[in-house]
This record gives structure tokens, sequence and C-alpha cells, in this order.
């Protein structure tokens, strides 16, 4: 996101080569804006044997089946977000069982932080940001078509809740096992 004037002194920007780079600068105090990705976390749950999608309202893949999840704010924990995500989204509290993975993509202006989760108290109801909420036995993944030509946001967060969803596609043993 550009910003137009400067955060210290409200200068109108300007660009300059800075670090290698066309950065906005401020001409009146030097104040340099350096953009950086924003950490986002995505809660994999588990609530009774069964994993816990949302259908997405908004871009990237709006319409698609998706773990919760959301931007990490300042003064959280990544666990604190996971935590924070599960409940706005889902209605559950959850304990925070492991990383899955960090994902990044060239062009991307986020950092994906993966979580595995499971439930400890509430029961699931589709929060704000999400449409509808679905529990999903294992083997019973929803089949979701690639958002083929769409922009590169959605293609790289499509393989990403491919990833992270990827041990739900087949049997309970073999989730077990894994
Ligand atoms: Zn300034």
């Amino acid at each position: 996101m550009a910003h137009k004037f400067c955060p210290q002194c409200s200068t109108p920007l300007v660009l300059a080569k800075i670090h290698g780079r066309e950065r906005e600068t401020c001409p009146a105090c030097g104040e340099t804006v350096f953009h950086k990705p924003s950490p986002v976390v995505l809660a994999v749950i588990e609530h009774a044997e069964q994993l816990v999608l949302i259908r997405r309202n908004l871009d990237p893949l709006a319409g698609y089946w998706a773990p919760p999840g959301g931007y990490v704010e300042l003064g959280e924990s990544l666990e604190d977000a996971v935590v924070r995500e599960a409940r706005e989204e889902t209605g559950l509290e959850v304990a925070v069982d492991g990383l899955i993975g960090v994902y990044s993509q060239t062009g991307a202006r986020a950092v994906i932080l993966a979580f595995r989760a499971h439930s400890v108290a509430g029961e699931p109801v589709a929060g704000d940001d999400a449409g509808e909420i679905a529990l999903i036995a294992p083997g019973q993944l929803p089949m979701q078509p690639a958002p083929e030509g769409a922009p590169l946001l959605d293609r790289w967060f499509y393989d990403v809740i491919h990833e992270v969803t990827a041990p739900w596609k087949w049997g309970r043993q073999t989730l077990l096992r894994k």
C-alpha cells in the first residue's frame, strides 16, 4: 500500500532510489517508508475428529472453503493470533499444537504461517468473516477447482490450503499415522 504523506511530518512523499530500490521518502525530514510483508496465520483445527473449514466471504478465494485465518495484530504472538482467529471465525476455543509450515511467494504481501490446533471448548458457529462453517471428516475434503487465471495471490493461497489440508484427504488411519 503506497503512502502519500510522510508518517512523521505529513509532507508529501517522493520516490527515490534508496538501498537498491525505489522507495517513498520524505524530502523534508528524510523518513523513508519501508514496505514489509505481513504475517498471516492459518488455523488447521480439529474438532470432534473432524477438520473445521469456513467458506470465505472475501478475496482471496472468496467462496472457497479454507481454514480460518487472518493477519497477526501488533502485540500478539502467532499462537495468540491463531486462538483469536479461531474464536472469531468458528466460535471455538482452541489449543495450538504446532507449526505446519511457513509459506511465502514472490510478489505476495503476506507470509502465511499455518498451525495445527484442536478445539478445547465451544461449538462451531460461523463468525463475521465466514459465510458458512463445515466439519470435514477425514477423506471428505470438498473438491474445489483450482482458480485458473485468477490473480497470483488466489493461486498461491489455493496451493497453501491444498497443502495444509492434505492430511485430511485420506481416512482416519492415515491421518493418525502421519
Ligand atoms: Zn517527513
